[in-house]
């Protein structure tokens, strides 16, 4: 990139946005990328298969088991957790590179992988986004009804376990706007 490495003390803090499933993490970091497009956001790999529009090194890197098997042993990711019965990870080298040369660096990741990193990296900055109320996680999680009632039972006993997470993490953004939010974590990068 051709810039030279910064001084420790004034490079910015590894952030991390987390939270439970269905809060909106995505929509709130591609809001925050579309203005501000300086703030470097890790693209993960994962095993998962692409969804209609995803695009391989943009989105994700996709990778077969076996190179995600590879990428592990390889110590080549700074964090990796099983979410939904796929694998997901952060690549921990141009996170690494990113930071040396002073750019703010955004990691979106589940609550799994942010405990790692907070073990890895405990000068990171660790970003909890919660719903604006249990009552509206509910509603986003049984989304149009279509669902058997066990499945979201289930759902909803993981996203209470997963709301208790909060306690671990340096400060709590409530999605209640997109744009508050966006502007809120902006401001805790200090990016604005
Ligand atoms: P999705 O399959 O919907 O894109 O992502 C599923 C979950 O995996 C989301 O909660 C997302 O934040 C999380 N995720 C995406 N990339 C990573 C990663 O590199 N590491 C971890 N631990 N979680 C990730």
């Amino acid at each position: 990139r051709g810039t030279s490495p910064v001084p420790p003390d004034v490079r910015p803090r590894l952030t991390v946005l987390s939270g439970p499933s269905g809060v909106g993490k995505s929509t709130v970091v591609a809001h925050m990328r579309k203005e501000h497009p300086e703030v470097w956001l890790s693209v993960s790999a994962t095993t998962r298969k692409p969804r209609p529009g995803e695009r391989h090194g943009v989105h994700y890197f996709f990778v077969s088991d076996d190179e995600m098997d590879k990428l592990i042993a390889n110590g080549e990711l700074l964090e990796w957790a099983e979410f939904a019965g796929n694998r997901y990870g952060t690549p921990r080298q141009a996170v690494m590179e990113h930071l040396e040369s002073g750019v703010p660096v955004l990691l979106e990741i589940d609550l799994q992988g942010a405990r790692l990193v907070r073990e890895s990296m405990p000068e990171a900055q660790l970003v909890f986004l919660a719903p604006p109320s249990w009552e509206e996680l509910v509603r986003r999680l049984t989304g149009r009804g279509t669902e058997q009632p066990e499945v979201i039972e289930r759902r909803l006993a993981a996203a209470r376990v997963e709301l208790a997470a909060e306690a671990e993490f340096d400060t709590t953004l409530v999605n209640t706007s997109v744009e508050d939010v966006a502007r809120e974590l902006l401001a805790l990068m200090k990016v604005v």
